[in-house]
């Protein structure tokens, strides 16, 4: 037995430890639970982490400005058992709610489902599912949207064709062909796997934001458990977004457009076996929604964040799942870089790839760390840095004159994480990808809204 969680059968006779009186179902954390002792336990996480007055059901002149602007969550519904979890945990809050003040709620719930069917081969589409969802959680009003994937492309004329420089200078082009394929096609001539998986991963974050913001939702809830915390910050290590630790899996406030949206992870403090124990507990299971794709056995062909989640599988096999909670809280130490805020020497721009602040010009780093002779190779990344700045060195060889003046012309800010992901990519060709466009994008998303009112539920 190598989970953290031990299940107990019919035949063993121990109680409940917390109510002392129903037979014990499982042992987590070294405590024997019944199955209401434990879905409380786990809904007491959730509760912890969302004590806001916001949250509450209001009275008296606070019940008269909610009215006018009532708060709004929106719930990221991946269907995957710890959003599912998260689901259920909130609604049940709103239930209580319900129950004690007389039907009213302290919040209104928005679920929002990103279409991943055609991308990552579904067993189920949500619109099959969404039917026995609303069925299951009939006891709360909850509004249910879908999105197309495709929907993050605002304006076609924003997909550029980006190339790097052998001096890790990037520009971007007006992409000469017609460009009508959607955003599946444009993965798929994604350098790698790990690739797509990174820049899936920006187009998720960015539609999840825009629809709270054009739903007016002051706060996201995102259902990631503390085993798929931790891997996420090693990924983003990884990846070379170490310093977007802070703002893409802890809880923090996202400046979008206008607005501050609050991101929390209220199962932070839930373990993955613990997820599945709930989510098994209470018959949810059977709606999950998973890929069909068989997943890559060998290491070569895994991505990164397939990698990850294989070492944590490991660990909790063998009984060191503790080594989650010790990431996520060194990764709750770690915040923006501090010299760039106070300085104000250096403006802060925005990455037009990921839309992340760049608080340093990733250039000049990497032009340090490959060109400069006397800053020593110290890592095997290091290495693999030399390796690709000398094979993008030659690949540039091939290239014209005029396209390195481009580089002056029509530069691309990009910030480190977004040129480690499309590093591999060929010089002569290019990427196409939407750009961001910030000073557009706010008009955009709101027409946008108008025209994705058809895919609501
Ligand atoms: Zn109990
Ligand atoms: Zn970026």
């Amino acid at each position: 037995m190598g989970s953290p969680i031990e299940y107990l059968d019919g035949s063993d006779s121990r109680l409940c430890s917390r109510c002392a009186t129903e037979k014990g179902v499982l042992i987590t954390r070294k405590e024997v639970f019944c199955k209401a002792c434990f879905i409380r336990f786990i809904r007491g996480k959730q509760r912890k982490q969302m004590q806001d007055e916001k949250y509450k059901v209001k009275y008296g002149k606070a019940k008269e400005l909610a009215a006018l602007n009532p708060t709004k969550i929106l719930l990221a519904l991946s269907m995957g058992i710890s959003s599912l979890v998260l689901f259920d945990v909130i609604a049940s809050l709103l239930q209580e709610q319900m129950e004690m003040h007389k039907g009213n709620t302290g919040f209104e719930l928005v679920v929002l489902n990103i279409d991943e069917y055609e991308l990552t081969s579904l067993n189920n589409s949500i619109q099959a599912v969404i039917p026995k969802l609303k069925s299951f959680f009939s006891y709360v009003d909850i509004s249910f949207k879908v999105l197309n994937i495709n929907s993050y492309i605002l304006d076609e004329t924003l997909i550029k064709r980006i190339r790097l420089y052998p001096d890790f200078h990037a520009t971007m082009t007006d992409s000469d062909k017609n460009v009508s394929s959607g955003l599946k096609d444009l993965l798929l001539s994604c350098p790698n796997k790990s690739s797509a998986e990174d820049l899936l991963t920006i187009v998720f974050d960015e539609l999840i934001l825009r629809t709270a913001y054009v739903e007016n939702c002051s706060t996201v809830v995102y259902g990631h458990n503390m085993t798929r915390i931790a891997n996420e910050i090693i990924a983003l290590t990884v990846k070379g977004r170490g310093s977007s630790i802070h703002e893409k899996v802890l809880d923090h406030v996202v400046h979008y457009q206008d607005k501050s949206i609050q991101i929390v992870y209220p199962l932070k403090d839930v373990l993955r076996a613990e997820v599945e124990a709930y989510c098994n507990l209470i018959g949810l299971s059977d709606l999950k929604l998973e890929s069909t794709k068989p997943k890559a056995t060998i290491n070569r062909n895994m991505t990164i964040r397939d990698l990850t989640t294989n070492y944590f599988n490991q660990l909790d096999a063998t009984g060191y799942a503790s080594t989650a909670s010790s990431v996520v809280k060194t990764g709750e130490k770690l915040g923006p870089p501090k010299n760039f805020e106070s300085s104000g020497s250096q403006s802060i721009t925005q990455c037009q790839v990921c839309g992340i602040d760049i608080h340093q010009n990733p250039q000049n780093w990497l032009k340090r760390i490959t060109v400069n002779e006397s800053a020593p190779l110290v890592t095997e990344e290091d290495e693999e840095y030399l390796k690709l700045y000398n094979e993008s060195k030659s690949a540039m060889a091939s290239l014209g004159e005029t396209e390195e003046s481009e580089a002056i012309t029509n530069p691309l800010g990009i910030c480190y994480g977004c040129i480690v992901t499309l590093s591999s990519i060929k010089a002569e060709d290019g990427f196409l990808w939407p750009i961001r466009n910030s000073a557009q994008e706010k008009e955009d998303i709101l027409n946008e809204y108008i025209l994705t009112e058809d895919e609501e539920e």
